[in-house]
């Protein structure tokens, strides 16, 4: 499979064509971005933990049955992937109050949500991805009744298969963030699954071993990042 052109230069990954008219090249960059892209740095290696991480788990959701746009891994920082026509819509799974719902709730932070709580938001960068409801997407044309329908089945499914590997492994999955595209009239999961989008605690001392690290500037990110997939038995 050869690399084409860029298609697109996202906040962490570069999207070139291929070959395929229906399979793209994703290139996981080191660029980390917090705060819709005001904090930016780049963080050596991470590219590759990220990619790594991303195959593993998206192998594990494919072989527990969620259909994914996940074709392999290419190189280090490359994957092979469907090209998705993607639904501008994010859809967040809470295990634990974090993030923005304590902010915007004023909830404590930790507080244990089960069954965990699912939300929207409108992956738009300039509006600051706003938080929306199902009526939003469906009256506005991004994603139709059905497809919130399986999106929010396929988040909590996810959810499932993902939150008991991180409980065997000490750890805490507070919260994730997940996009999902069409491929040929059915719609897979797409970008990525890695720390970069996902809230992680050790279960004990409930250290954050994820992006907040980077957020906050706790140091030790892809050192964190790596204990993570470690943890998971993760070979990177
Ligand atoms: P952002 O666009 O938020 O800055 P990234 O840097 O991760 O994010 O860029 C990757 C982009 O590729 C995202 O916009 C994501 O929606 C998109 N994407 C992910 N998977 C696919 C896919 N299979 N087909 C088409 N686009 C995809
Ligand atoms: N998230 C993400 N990309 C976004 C927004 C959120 O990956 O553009 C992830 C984030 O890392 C966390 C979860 O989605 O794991 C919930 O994020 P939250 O709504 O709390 O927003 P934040 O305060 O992290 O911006």
């Amino acid at each position: 499979m050869n690399k084409g052109t860029l298609l697109y230069s996202g906040k962490a990954k570069s999207v070139y064509a291929t070959d395929a008219a229906d399979q793209l090249w994703i290139e996981f960059r080191d660029d980390t971005s917090a705060f819709n892209g005001q904090k930016l740095e780049k963080l050596a290696r991470k590219g590759e933990v990220n990619n790594r991480f991303n195959s593993q788990i998206m192998t594990w959701l494919a072989e527990a049955g969620i259909r994914t746009h996940f074709i392999r891994q290419i190189s280090p920082i490359d994957a092979l992937v469907h090209k998705l026509t993607m639904i501008p819509v994010e859809c967040v799974v809470r295990n634990c109050a974090a993030g923005s719902l304590v902010k915007r709730l004023g909830l404590e932070e930790g507080l244990e949500l089960n069954p965990p709580v699912f939300e929207l938001f409108l992956k738009n960068d300039a509006l600051g991805d706003p938080m929306i409801n199902e009526d939003h997407a469906i009256r506005f044309g991004w994603a139709s009744e059905d497809q919130l329908h399986t999106m929010k089945a396929q988040s909590l499914r996810v959810n499932e298969i993902l939150k008991g590997r991180f409980a065997a492994a000490g750890m805490i999955l507070v919260d994730f963030k997940l996009e999902f595209g069409l491929y040929q009239g059915e719609l897979l999961l797409g970008d990525e699954f890695s720390p970069d989008g996902c809230r992680v605690w050790d279960a004990q001392t409930r250290k954050k071993l994820d992006k907040d690290r980077f957020r906050q500037g706790l140091g030790d990110v892809v050192e964190s990042y790596v204990e993570i997939a470690q943890r998971l038995g993760i070979t990177l």
